[in-house]
């Protein structure tokens, strides 16, 4: 090597298939990487070190991991040392299953374990042997003894590793306790567990020194929150919300996703009050009908569901509420199916995220009742519910028309990547989560500005930016960006 050549660097190509907490994963992994030396590339020909972040909430969702595995069966062939890695929910859930289908992968990690990688990753390029790393089963040991093996993976950031700067998700809580019958979350991420706040705060104070602008708190049910100090002191969601508000320099906080039954006052009274808390709850309902949701174990009733959205309403005037569905779940009959369509109608949420109930080996509902909607009609009540929903949406956000919007430019939108010049079509979000659109510099991304919203879809608000803002009147620009490698999220 002369002196003017750099060392080539090893690099490492991943693939994120799920939640916002895998992305979260996924962006801290490839920066522990990056620590020991790798750099990131989006081509896998490329590749020294291949992960698949993988998630295990659908069939379709660890469809696509198998085939993507199968689609790099013939790069490991070609280069024996490609190191191929399955990480994540499936990894933790499926090791032996991965390793049958797959047997040329090297390292299989659970959720539990991504702190251990970087070193996995050594001791396969030094041995050339597979690697695991899984934590204890649910009912593999004591509460703590499992609560241990699954370890909150909250390593030093890297702003290099997000698609915006301006933007980062930070976890405030792993697992899940609620044991929902046909959810494979309580087992692929284990026990709710809350971390520190004063964890979360120096976290939060690094990403804004790092250029945050908003934070995304993330936990399964993140209003469950709660830190006990161990001396008679708790540290609730409100709490954490009230501290975080006081970290200069943060402009926007956001939670997901919320458990309808643990809905506090405090909780929404501190979502009204604090100006910074985006005034927006994603509460999901999964279906509108009481034997469903016995069924679904979920722990509350439709009945009680509609007391909380409506004291989350009047307790925080304009809150924007948005809900999850499974619709063809075990025994729904076309009356429960009504019942949830009644429901989507009535309660006017600003946008739901609906999904055709997928059986899960080792669940609850997989054991106890035989799946039974067909998929024919799945796919009907999935869009005859998206149906109403999407009439839903298009009445509130007709409702925008002519109001203004304060948004944070979160980028370019779909249809502005595709044009070239200097003013293409930006992308931001409201306080109240809606989507805004508006044509302004790429360099106004990370920014927030006002936005007169001027026409409206189900999907999207439009608008044009309140004169004087394009030219960045109060100074505030972010520097132009350099490209970045980003991950891939399919
Ligand atoms: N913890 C969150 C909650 O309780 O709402 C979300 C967890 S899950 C990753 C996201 C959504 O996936 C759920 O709200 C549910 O609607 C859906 N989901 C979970 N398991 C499913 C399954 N077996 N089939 C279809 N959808 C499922
Ligand atoms: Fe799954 Fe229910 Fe936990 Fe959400 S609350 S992660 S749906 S078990």
């Amino acid at each position: 090597m002369t002196p003017t050549e750099s060392p080539v660097r090893p690099r490492v190509y991943i693939e994120t298939v799920g939640c916002q907490m895998n992305v979260l994963d996924s962006e801290l992994v490839v920066a522990a990487l990056k620590k020991d030396g790798y750099e990131l590339t989006d081509d896998p020909a490329t590749a020294d070190v291949m992960l698949f972040n993988t998630c295990s909430v659908r069939e379709h969702a660890e469809d696509k991991t198998y085939s993507a595995l199968g689609r790099v069966a013939p790069l490991k062939k070609q280069d024996p040392a490609l190191v191929i890695g399955v990480i994540g929910c499936m990894a933790q859930k499926d090791q032996e299953a991965i390793r049958g289908r797959a047997p040329y992968v090297d390292m299989v990690v659970g959720t539990g374990q991504l702190a251990k990688i970087p070193e996995l990753v050594r001791a396969v390029r030094a041995t050339g042997k597979p690697q695991y790393a899984l934590s204890l089963g649910r009912t593999d040991g004591g509460r703590h003894e499992v609560e241990a093996s699954f370890e909150s993976y909250d390593p030093a950031r890297d702003p290099e590793m997000r698609p915006n700067s301006s933007q980062a998700f930070v976890r405030i809580q792993i697992g899940c306790d609620k044991f929902c019958t046909y959810c494979v979350v309580p087992s692929t991420r284990g026990p709710e567990q809350s971390r520190h706040p004063d964890h979360i705060v120096s976290e939060a104070r690094v990403l804004v020194d790092q250029g945050a602008k908003e934070v995304t708190l993330l936990g399964q049910t993140v209003n469950s929150y709660v830190f006990d100090h161990g001396d008679g002191r708790r540290t609730r969601l409100s709490d954490l919300l009230a501290r975080l508000h006081d970290v200069d320099g943060l402009g926007r906080i956001k939670f997901v996703t919320n458990f309808p039954k643990d809905m506090t006052n405090d909780l929404l009274d501190a979502v009204r009050d604090l100006p910074k808390v985006c005034k927006y709850l994603h509460v999901p309902a999964q279906s509108g009908c009481d034997e469903m949701l016995k069924r679904m174990k979920r722990l509350y009733t439709v009945d009680e569901y509609w007391e909380m959205l409506h004291r989350a309403r009047e307790r925080v005037p304009g809150v924007a509420v948005s809900s999850d569905f499974i619709v063809g779940f075990c025994g729904e009959t076309e009356d429960s199916f009504a019942k949830t369509m009644r429901m989507v109608e009535d309660a006017r949420f600003k946008n739901s995220f609906i999904f055709k109930y997928s059986e899960r080996p080792g669940t609850k509902a997989a054991e106890r009742f035989p799946d039974d909607i067909p998929e024919e009609v799945k796919r009907r009540r999935n869009q005859d519910l998206l149906a109403v929903q999407n009439a839903n949406s298009l009445t509130d956000h007709q409702q925008w028309i002519g109001r203004e919007a304060r948004v944070l430019v979160e980028g370019l939108s779909r249809q502005g990547q595709k044009a070239a010049g200097p003013v293409r079509q930006l992308l931001g979000r409201s306080l109240t989560d809606h989507i805004v659109v508006f044509d302004g510099n790429e360099r106004l991304t990370g920014n927030f500005l006002t936005i007169d919203v001027n026409d409206a879809s189900p999907f999207t608000l439009y608008g044009t930016v309140r004169t004087g803002e394009t030219q960045g009147a109060t100074g505030e620009y972010t520097a132009p960006r350099p490209k970045r490698v980003g991950l891939q999220v399919v």
